[in-house]
């Protein structure tokens, strides 16, 4: 840790909401710290898919998410565009839309249900027949009930964003913690003031050098995703209401390095996510299972069945990874970006399914309450 103990805003959590905010919150003036326990990026955000599909995840009754997922994906290509530029390195962000296939008669009827939806929202979708879906991916399964196009959905690679964050936020002058975990709160007269940290330096197998440390700041915003509701540095009833969601992903390769799939593929019941390098990532398992992430035999099993089922070349393909994750859930799925309940507590968590798609609009909006907006 550096000489200087106060900031601005101090970040409690370097995942790609903490990272997001940071980053903006460092361009419009403010002085920032990150602080996170694990390595950037190691919570939720290093397994997540990367899909940033706010039309093809449209879900019944949910109708302010969509709003903000619609509004995330418009800011989407600058703020690509803006890190990218900064850091001169790739995000892995493509436009490259995303097909969801009924596989039987039933999961027809239910994607017409959606598709309806869809059209009288006004989103970008077309059904198309099963005919016109193999024109497009000609991989797809031998029988199927036709589709959807969303032609404008986006995909993104969360680890790769994870590293242009982290050099752009460096480059602002936003200092980065790792090994760093947030353990107290300061209160003076009932407002948080600040915080004390354990850190941990890691050497190849074990950590050491555990020492406390006093971080003073204006603001302190609470980015630690899923382990938000349970910040016991926190007086109890200024603890957001933030549960671990677990998702399961695999990760799996073409042999010749070409990517599988021109789209972002979709059923009902698994999505897969293509990368330029020759990746496909298949998610995603939702399990309210407490802060577990086991990979478990059953899990890796309905993934790859239902993967196989959509696109059987999968079968060929190298399995590299299967992964868990806790997804940051709020009662009503809507993420909790704003004042905390106490005074000098700012909150910026409970992304659940959307964080990736999500960080732009939370960087903005809360850059946006605390320096302003940019002239
Ligand atoms: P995290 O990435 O979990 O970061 C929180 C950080 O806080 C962690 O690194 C943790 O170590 C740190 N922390 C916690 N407590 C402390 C403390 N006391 N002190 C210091 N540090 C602390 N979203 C999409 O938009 N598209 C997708 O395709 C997608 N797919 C997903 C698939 C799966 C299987 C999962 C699990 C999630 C997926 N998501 C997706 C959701 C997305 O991953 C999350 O919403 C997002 O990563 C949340 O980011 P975050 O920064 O809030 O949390």
């Amino acid at each position: 840790m550096s000489e200087k103990r106060s900031f601005d805003v101090v970040v409690v959590g370097g995942g790609v909401i903490g990272l997001s905010c940071a980053w903006r919150l460092a361009q419009r003036g403010a002085e920032v710290a990150v602080l996170e326990r694990g390595e950037p990026g190691g919570g939720a955000t290093r397994v997540a898919a990367g899909m940033l599909a706010p039309v093809g995840e449209l879900t019944f009754g949910e109708p302010e998410l969509l709003e903000l997922t619609l509004a995330a994906a418009r800011l989407y290509p600058e703020f690509v565009a803006e890190l990218e530029t900064a850091t001169g390195q790739s995000t892995g962000y493509e436009r490259i839309g995303a097909l969801h296939v009924a596989l039987d008669r039933d999961e027809a009827a239910q994607l017409r249900r959606v598709h309806d939806l869809q059209r009288s929202l006004d989103l970008e979708a077309e059904w198309l027949s099963t005919r016109r879906c193999r024109q497009l991916e000609p991989g797809l399964a031998p029988s199927f009930h036709g589709g959807v196009l969303a032609a404008g959905e986006a995909a993104i690679d969360p680890r790769a964003l994870t590293q242009v964050l982290l050099a752009a936020c460096v480059s602002e002058g936003v200092e980065v913690h790792a090994g760093t975990e947030v353990v107290e709160g300061i209160f003076e007269s009932e407002r948080l003031v600040g915080v004390r940290t354990a850190s941990r330096r890691f050497d190849s197998h074990e950590t050491s050098n555990h020492r406390l440390d006093e971080i003073r700041a204006e603001t302190v915003l609470l980015a630690a995703g899923a382990w938000s509701g349970r910040a016991d540095w926190l007086p109890p009833d200024a603890r957001p209401v933030v549960r671990p969601v677990k998702g399961q992903v695999v990760e799996l390769r073409t042999r010749d390095g070409e990517p599988p799939a021109r789209h972002i593929l979709a059923s009902e019941r698994v999505y897969l996510v293509p990368r330029s390098d020759g990746r496909l990532v298949v998610g995603a398992t939702v399990e309210e299972m407490g802060f577990d992430t086991t990979v478990t035999a059953g899990g890796v099993h309905e993934l790859l069945r239902e993967a196989y089922r959509l696109l059987p070349d999968v079968a060929e393909m190298e399995l590299v990874d299967a992964v868990a994750g806790l997804r940051p859930g709020t009662p009503d799925n809507l993420p909790l970006v704003g004042p905390g309940a106490v005074d000098g507590l700012v909150l910026a968590t409970g992304h659940y399914r959307n964080g990736i798609l999500l960080a732009p609009l939370a960087a903005e909006t809360l850059a946006e309450k605390l320096v302003g907006v940019p002239q």
